[in-house]
């Protein structure tokens, strides 16, 4: 049960009541507040649900339906986030595993890895303890297996994921890897479940061959009923009738998931389907369908593996499947960000070296899209810092008030925003990364008020100017107002029930607003990009962009001249637009976006080239 505390109770009054209830058989949690403080009580306490409500200092106390307590989202309303070193399992970015069946030699797990880091892989997967159906086949190379993806991990600064069989094999996981497998054939394994609670590290948690997502749940609320909350579910497939198909992937076990439990939910299509022509497609819809992450066999020579090289894709296969994700995963508003390890490196080792908490500047306030842009490119690495103006932003960083920016300079629709060209080409800053967000608009208003009930509408006046279709079925008097969350805002505060206001997912979160309509934008192919403007470059190994803005000579076949230099060198340019250079009628400024990191060594002379053919040219960043 849920016993939710008095408002303001102090913390000695606090204790006193934990003790009460101890005293009472009650087994106490922590809870994290929702609206008040409150303490989890499992299992069957030794009084009365009545005595524990007349006891001091309590308010209410609920009733948790599920059997789940821990992993249900009664008792813990907000998503969990795994972290397992600078990776975070959920919210908004999808992780990706990635790796062979069996670790086989230090040659093998190191070439996979390298292949697997290199294409956005966020942890290394390799199994040491393989559990096979057979007593004969390859049972993987126990302990010497484990040393090896340590190695792994020190040479690469990959994190390190494996199965772990029996609770005699704690000690070792605990010396040498990352997060512990629960394998589908030990998902009611017990005693090995309570082992891994009390290990304390996160947990993958795959699901049973024919494990009810109720009985897969259960098992999570062993480990967590040890005390540790980091758990990772894996859904790979279940047993059915089916054989063209190793298993039957539930990708349906995902939205079910999302309500019931806060954990992050990942999907594993290798296991899931068998074959490797299988694994890209359900990959891909189960991304589609909101899993936080992905569990993928890989192997740089299938044919020969020791086990499962059916179902293992190429490194090329896993490549190409990485950026598709990269593709989707904007549509279902989360991100695969191919350098985050690096980036994040990056602004642990400046923290580390300035010891204050690294800080990000975005525009507006709480809950607008550019906010939801610095959480999903940050995540806990910097604080979130709100500023008045888009110039106030680049003076902040150039003053040394913030450390980082995060600006648009594009939307899919309406095309660049001028202002932040202007800018960064005046302040002597640096483009260090970007992230795409996908603008979804939505009509929010009190909690219990019906579409009817509704005469005024407010929003920025983009978000109005978006929803215009959705708006002309109705006649609700529009107002603008400076941005989205500044509306939700103001309905959230209003004596008027019949105001509504449009604006993204998360202020109805942080207003407390109901939603009245999801994604009633006109196009639904609106997304804003986002870059992040630093001091200095970082360094990052696997830049693959450079943004430049140049002007050309005033000749004829300048232009051209300067376009023939990206063509002779095989470069891809993704972006080119030009505008008016201010004070110069006639005369125009490129904007220009190319895949390749321009700054790098072997580029130094292609750079020449094109300063010496510009009138002006600056490189923005590479990331
Ligand atoms: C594995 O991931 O290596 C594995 C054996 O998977 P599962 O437990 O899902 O069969
Ligand atoms: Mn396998």
């Amino acid at each position: 049960m849920i016993v939710e505390l008095e408002k303001d109770l102090p913390p000695e009054a606090k204790t006193d009541l934990i003790l009460k209830l101890k005293a009472n058989r009650c087994d106490c949690r922590e809870l994290p507040p929702v609206a008040g403080e409150r303490i989890g009580v499992l299992g069957k306490p030794g009084c009365s649900e009545e005595e524990i409500r007349r006891l001091p200092g309590v308010a209410r106390v609920l009733r948790v339906k599920t059997p789940f307590k821990l992993v249900g989202r009664e008792m813990h309303p907000q998503d969990t986030r795994v972290r397992v070193g600078d990776v975070l399992v959920g919210g908004e970015n999808i992780s990706v595993i990635a790796g062979p069946c069996a670790v086989e030699s230090l040659e093998q797990a190191l070439t996979i890895a390298r292949e697997v880091k290199r294409a956005g892989a966020a942890l290394f997967r390799g199994g040491a303890f393989k559990p096979r159906t057979s007593p004969y086949s390859f049972q993987g190379l126990e302990e010497q297996g484990l040393k090896i993806l340590a190695e792994v991990r020190e040479t690469l600064g990959i994190g390190v994921v494996t199965e772990m069989t029996s609770p005699s094999q704690a000690d070792l996981m605990m010396k040498y890897i990352d997060v512990v497998q629960v394998g589908a054939r030990n998902m009611q394994n017990f005693e090995l479940l309570k082992c891994v609670g009390r290990m304390g590290k996160p947990v993958l948690l795959k699901r049973g061959l024919s494990g009810t997502i109720e009985e897969w749940l259960m098992s999570a609320e062993y480990i967590l009923a040890e005390g540790n909350h980091q758990v990772i579910l894996c859904e790979r497939g279940i047993r059915t009738f089916e054989p063209y198909t190793r298993n039957t992937l539930d990708l349906s076990a995902i939205p079910v998931l999302k309500k019931l439990t806060h954990l992050p939910i990942i999907v594993d299509p290798s296991h899931a389907t068998g074959m490797r022509e299988k694994v890209s497609p359900m990959a891909r819809s189960a991304v589609a369908a909101g899993a936080d992450g992905l569990m993928i066999e890989v192997h740089h020579d299938p044919e020969h593996a020791l086990s499962d090289g059916a179902q293992s894709l190429y490194p090329q296969q896993f490549r190409q499947l990485m950026r598709d994700i990269y593709v989707i995963a904007p549509v279902v508003g989360k991100q695969l960000d191919f350098s985050h390890l690096e980036r994040v490196r990056v602004i642990e080792r400046k923290r580390q070296n300035g010891s204050a908490r690294q800080r990000a500047g975005f525009m507006g306030r709480i809950g607008t899209f550019s906010h939801k842009a610095c959480l999903q490119y940050f995540g806990d690495a910097a604080e979130a810092v709100p500023l008045p103006t888009f110039q106030s932003i680049f003076e902040a960083i150039r003053a040394g008030g913030i450390d980082y920016g995060i600006v648009p300079l594009e939307n899919s629709l309406s095309g660049s925003i001028h202002e932040n060209y202007d800018l960064l080409r005046d302040y002597d800053l640096r483009i260090i990364g970007e992230v795409k967000i996908r603008i979804m608009q939505n009509l929010l208003a009190k909690p219990g008020t019906d579409l009817s009930d509704i005469r005024r509408v407010l929003s920025h006046p983009q978000g109005i100017e978006q929803c215009r279709q959705f708006l002309s079925q109705h006649q609700w008097e529009l107002v603008a107002v400076s941005d989205t969350a500044g509306a939700a805002e103001r309905v959230s505060v209003s004596q008027d029930a019949g105001e509504a206001a449009i604006a993204g997912l998360i202020t109805a979160d942080i207003y407390g607003l109901a939603v009245i309509a999801e994604g009633i934008e006109t196009n639904p192919r609106n997304y804003t990009r986002f870059v992040v403007v630093g001091r200095e470059p970082i360094e990052n190994r696997l830049a693959s962009k450079t943004s430049l803005i140049l002007s050309a000579k005033n000749e004829p076949g300048a232009l051209f001249s300067i376009l023939q230099v990206f063509a002779e060198q095989k470069i891809n340019m993704i972006k080119l637009e030009s505008r008016p250079i201010p004070g110069e009628p006639w005369r125009y400024m490129f904007y220009i976006d190319i895949e390749t990191d321009l700054e790098s060594e072997a580029l130094s002379t292609v750079r020449a080239a094109l300063v010496d053919k510009s009138e002006y040219f600056k490189v923005l960043g590479c990331y």
